[in-house]
């Protein structure tokens, strides 16, 4: 008897359990979606987990027992996947932000169109044409592959002409897409058979080239192209804090109008560290990001009508804490890095004295045997057709070497990324869901 009755037992019990869960889920499905006024809306392109983890190590204060929490820490409300519409769970970021922008999976390369390259409506142009303000802040090209997916519709990322011209053509209600655009790009905008930044101002855009004139930006609409191509890395930078800058300066100009905004704010060089297998410029990029994220927090602590969400379109170069089976990360020693290890390689190469300019802007030291090989590699560079490019891997190595990092790839991976949320209907966006998912709740929040 006892034996028959534990099975029925078990079976109450989940049956109670389940119909519990079902009421939950039920009840989460029908609730109202609580609506921000203002959606501000960051990417860290090539983010994945990893990436915070590092962020928190090597922001760690060696006084203290426990490790501090960073601002992405205190924010985490969820994961995400990231898989594209195409042969490979491994997405880009063209396909990435097509999902993060539209709430549609496309193929690799997709900007902004279906597999049968349709044009797929992005969150900024719904916004624009409800007739709130936009804004794109990115610290890469900003017709580069995440920002063009937000903006345009494109068979491919590489067009980047095309994309630009794009910004011109594609309008809503007579006017382009972002009210405020602020990155960089300038090769692509200003050409040799177009000069596209007096088709902004004729648009009513102020225009700036220079991002230390930004406090000449005194109304909307706007842009600021500040580079060629993308801004100059965070490591080494006169701007370590380029993206909290721009931010904080658009910020200011969607705040002078009453109107609510959307803003796409994307930390584009994450995923180029990633791709470089770079961990010291990682952490540089990824403090400007902690940053803005803080200013964006306080921005929403003092406009509590506005919500943050946060997340990644993918994570960049298999990165990891730990290397070669020894229990360690020497994270907190980056700290101590100045300089991008490309930089460090060209002057290295013209040094007299190679080594102690390597110490004076890593402070890592070298063992006798690693000194020997560093003064062997220089001149086994000094020999090749690209000496600069050879010094740099092997200084990066060395940097990898001294503090226990890992890379399985120069491209991206399918691990799921996280997803952090603030403000105003946050609660959207806990637990699991799919790039698509953030992209249709934020959808549905600027519909009503
Ligand atoms: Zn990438």
């Amino acid at each position: 008897m006892q034996y028959l009755l534990k099975p029925c037992a078990l079976l109450l019990l989940l049956l109670t359990v389940f119909s519990a869960y079902s009421t939950t889920t039920q009840l989460t499905a029908t609730q109202k979606l609580v609506v921000p006024k203002n959606i501000i809306y960051v990417i860290g392109d090539g983010m994945g987990p990893a990436y915070t983890s590092a962020y928190r190590y090597f922001n760690d204060d060696p006084s203290t027992k426990m490790v501090e929490q960073t601002i992405f820490d205190k924010l985490l409300v969820g994961m995400s996947s990231t898989y594209p519409d195409d042969d490979t769970y491994v997405t880009d970021s063209a396909a990435a932000a097509t999902a993060l922008a539209t709430s549609h999976k496309t193929y690799n390369g997709a900007i902004a169109v279906t597999k049968e390259q349709q044009p797929l409506t992005t969150l900024l142009e719904q916004a624009k044409a409800a007739g709130k303000t936009t804004a794109v802040i990115v610290t890469s090209q900003i017709n580069h592959a995440t920002p063009a997916s937000f903006l345009a519709h494109n068979e491919h990322r590489r067009n980047y002409d095309e994309i630009a011209d794009s910004y011109l053509t594609n309008l809503i209600n007579g006017q382009p897409v972002a009210d405020i655009m602020l990155g960089g790009g300038k090769r692509y905008f200003i050409r040799d058979d177009t000069d596209l930044t007096h088709g902004f101002i004729e648009h009513g855009y102020q225009y700036i080239d220079d991002i230390d004139q930004l406090n000449q930006l005194t109304r909307i609409p706007a842009l600021g192209l500040f580079a060629d191509k993308g801004l100059a890395p965070a490591l080494g930078s006169k701007h370590p804090t380029r993206l909290m800058t721009m931010t904080d300066k658009a910020l200011q100009l969607v705040s002078s109008r009453k109107q609510p905004f959307v803003m796409m704010v994307e930390a584009s060089q994450i995923d180029w560290c990633g791709h470089s297998n770079d961990i010291s410029c990682a952490m540089a990029e990824m403090d400007d990001l902690a940053k803005t994220v803080r200013l964006i927090k306080a921005y929403i602590d003092t406009h509590p009508d506005t919500l943050l969400v946060m997340t990644a379109d993918h994570s960049t170069g298999g990165l990891s804490l730990g290397r070669a089976g020894t229990y360690q990360w020497q994270g907190q020693a980056l700290k101590q890095v100045t300089m991008m290890p490309n930089d460090i390689a060209q002057k290295m190469l013209r040094s007299e004295q190679p080594l102690v300019f390597w110490q004076q802007t890593t402070q890592l030291p070298l063992t006798k045997e690693q000194k020997l090989q560093l003064t062997e590699t220089i001149m086994t560079a000094k020999a090749q057709k690209r000496p600069q490019k050879y010094l740099t891997k092997a200084l990066k190595h060395l940097i990898d070497t001294a503090t226990y990092t890992g890379w399985t790839t120069s491209g991206h991976d399918a691990v799921d990324v996280q997803v952090f949320a603030y403000g105003k209907g946050y609660e959207a966006f806990i637990g699991h869901q799919d790039n698509t998912g953030i992209a249709a709740t934020i959808m549905q929040m600027i519909d009503q």
